[in-house]
């Protein structure tokens, strides 16, 4: 399981606005199909190289099989980096990767999505690009937009999920998200919607970043407001104070787990909570990190928090509602249905529930009890490895 079926690396040249021929790496990471056609998102970020996209890829079989839906795993992006990019530049990028990624995907075979950097917008470049090299029109990606084919409240799948499971488990221990300070870090696709979340079941936000720096308003921060900025404006975090005068702003993203809190949800990226972030937190009361970006946590910190006696999810676990959703994409374009956006959401949080009982099972029936990263593992790990075995070994 731990050796991919198969890695594509490929060159992806397009031109710039004033003409020069730029040439990017991209890659994608066929890791397990055992359960499932391969199924993960596409990162656009300079720090994107093949290791990188094969421990995501990895992490993605054992989400994937979480989530009872049959995809298998795989991940794939380039270090292509959108920022300060134009429309155009982005829809040439987008569709130079797609004329050789096309060749390796389809709706029975690989579908990818969008991760950091891949929003609505590059998808549907992408998928443009698949329907006319392929003449087809058919799901071979998911985070469409909704006129043609996407799924209602897969945008806010991933950051609602985690909110369910992080509920979840807070109920399991006898709390609530009711009255609780919330710090999330990122204001991308998974930290607006976290935050929206978190609110909406009775905690405040105080604290949101970006790659920049991080903004603190003791009021609540308005998910609505970080939407505006970064969906529509693609602009820089520290304009919230222009619309929040009230709010501060702090320079630099890693003092953000300074700022007091219940609840510690890390949503920009990979490593971003170390154990001195840790220690921050156990000394403000937190009493639970659950992870929203893949693999938020070094493992120092993971130590430090499962020492501390606080609450741990693992982002296979807790963050696996945007993959959820997109496999209820998946069952609508083959079905050529579409279901409401309470449906969707119903479907989402009775999956993120489902998963929270499934890692705390596997962890009781191990002799791990309220380990639900080693839960998470062994029922990842089963479900895989059975069919794995079934199928049989072909060499
Ligand atoms: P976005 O691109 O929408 O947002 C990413 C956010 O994180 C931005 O605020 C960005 O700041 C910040 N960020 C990115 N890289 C870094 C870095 N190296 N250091 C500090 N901050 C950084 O991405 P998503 O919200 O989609 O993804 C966030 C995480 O969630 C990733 O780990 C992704 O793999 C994971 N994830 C996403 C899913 C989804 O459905 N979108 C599904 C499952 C997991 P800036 O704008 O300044 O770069």
């Amino acid at each position: 399981m731990v050796e991919p079926e198969q890695a594509i690396l490929f060159r992806i040249p397009w031109v710039d606005d004033e003409g020069n021929v730029r040439v990017n790496r991209g890659y994608r990471v066929q890791f397990n199909s055992a359960i499932g056609p391969y199924k993960g998102g596409l990162r656009f970020h300079p720090s994107v190289n093949l290791s990188i996209v094969k421990f995501l890829g990895f992490e993605q079989i054992l989400k994937n099989a979480l989530t009872t839906l049959p995809m298998g795993g795989a991940k794939g992006g380039s270090d292509f980096d959108p920022k300060g990019k134009s429309d155009r530049e982005i829809m040439r990028f987008c569709q130079s990767m797609m004329t050789e990624l096309f060749r390796h995907i389809g709706p029975d075979t690989d579908v990818p999505a969008g991760d950091i950097g891949v929003g609505a917008r590059e998808v549907g470049y992408l998928f443009g690009q698949y329907k006319r090299l392929t003449n087809t029109w058919t799901g071979a990606m998911t985070g469409k937009g909704l006129s043609f084919g996407g799924s209602l409240a897969r945008t806010e799948a991933t950051g609602f999920g985690l909110c369910y499971f992080a509920d979840a488990q807070l109920r399991d221990n006898g709390q609530t998200f009711v009255g609780k300070r919330v710090v999330i870090s990122g204001s991308g696709n998974v930290a607006i919607y976290a935050n929206q979340k978190a609110t909406e079941l009775g905690g405040k936000v105080v604290a949101m970043s970006d790659s920049s720096g991080y903004i603190v308003d003791e009021n609540g921060i308005d998910f609505r407001v970080i939407r505006v900025i970064k969906e529509d404006k693609r602009d820089r975090i520290k304009t919230y104070l222009d619309y929040v005068p009230g709010a501060s702003y702090v320079e630099g993203c890693h003092g953000i787990w300074s700022v007091p809190c219940d609840i510690a949800m890390p949503c920009a990226t990979q490593n971003e909570m170390d154990e001195h972030d840790v220690a921050l937190l156990i000394q403000s009361g937190c009493i639970g990190v659950f992870e929203g970006s893949n693999m938020s946590l070094t493992p120092k910190a993971i130590a430090a928090v499962k020492n501390g006696g606080l609450l741990y999810s693992p982002s296979k676990a807790s963050n696996a509602g945007g993959v959820a959703a997109s496999g209820l994409e998946m069952s609508q374009n083959s079905g050529r249905v579409s279901w409401t956006f309470e449906e969707v959401d119903a479907r989402l949080k009775t999956i993120m529930e489902g998963i929270y009982h499934a890692c705390a099972d596997a962890a009781e029936r191990y002799g791990m009890n309220g380990d639900i990263q080693a839960g998470a593992n062994i029922a990842g790990f089963l479900k895989v490895a059975d069919a794995m075995l079934a199928e049989g070994i072909c060499g």
